[in-house]
């Protein structure tokens, strides 16, 4: 079956409770605007995750996590596991962002350990690839992305069910920079190969994958129209209503 696109944002570490009021802005724009082809997620920080699943019960958007411990409970301070994502009603987790690649050192068999953790909660995650500036300009995108990144970070079980490809080139988050459509084509075709022959073709292609990287209302439609690109996952532009609603009008 084909994917179901999803346009998912990634808040990262900004939101505080008042900011409550964004969402509930991108409830009245979904409410009121014709209904997307595509499944729409907000990802804020932990602190937010309860009071926003909350206002959005019963709307046309779910609430994620943007990580989660491997284990279930334990004396992992600071951490919060899948099984507590869960009991607050979120329904995905990003795992393996480049920024938790970077800042926390992640390896693709922590990412894999994660998505598993996530899978057995029964929620969805959204695994996140992407090469370097530096990789790139290396000619060796597919190598990092695909066999290094990719394949070593998904579960052997993966569904399209419960699992979301994200493909972020590193160099494109948040600098306002995006691959030519070209470019996103080519990985997302590598990565969809690759799902295929791992998975099989029906289930692999099956898995929706995302394109993320400074994607904006005025490229959103552009960049959702490449082959094998399933939807967005959005940072910056995720934080205002208004902006998140016009990378969603790509599917509309
Ligand atoms: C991200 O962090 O997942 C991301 C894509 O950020 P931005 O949209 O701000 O580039």
């Amino acid at each position: 079956m084909a994917p179901r696109a999803l346009v998912a944002g990634n808040w990262k570490m900004n939101g505080v409770k008042s900011s409550v009021s964004e969402l509930k802005s991108l409830i009245d724009l979904l409410d009121n605007e014709a209904a997307p082809n595509c499944d729409v997620l907000l990802c804020p920080p932990a602190t937010l995750i309860g009071s926003f699943v909350e206002v959005a019960n019963g709307k046309a958007v779910n609430i994620g996590a943007q990580d989660c411990h491997v284990n279930v409970s334990g004396a992992h301070t600071g951490d919060i596991s899948a099984a507590m994502i869960r009991d607050i009603e979120a329904t995905h987790i990003i795992v393996g962002h480049s920024e938790r690649r970077a800042d926390h050192f992640e390896t693709s068999e922590l990412v894999r350990n994660k998505a598993e953790a996530v899978h057995k909660q029964g929620l969805a995650a959204i695994v996140c690839v992407g090469e370097t500036e530096a990789q790139r300009k290396a000619g060796d995108t597919i190598k990092v992305v695909v066999e290094d990144q990719l394949l070593k970070s998904l579960p052997e079980n993966a569904l399209p069910e419960n699992t979301i490809v994200a493909y972020e080139p590193v160099w494109a988050i948040g600098t306002g920079l995006t691959p030519t459509i070209e470019d996103v084509a080519e990985v997302h075709k590598s990565i969809r190969s690759a799902l295929v022959e791992r998975f099989g073709n029906e289930v692999g292609n099956g898995f929706a994958i995302l394109y993320g990287g400074s994607v904006k209302p005025g490229n959103a439609k552009e960049l959702m129209s490449a082959d094998n690109v399933n939807g967005a996952l959005v940072g910056g532009a995720s934080l205002k209503a208004v902006d998140f609603n016009g990378i969603i009008d790509a599917y509309r």
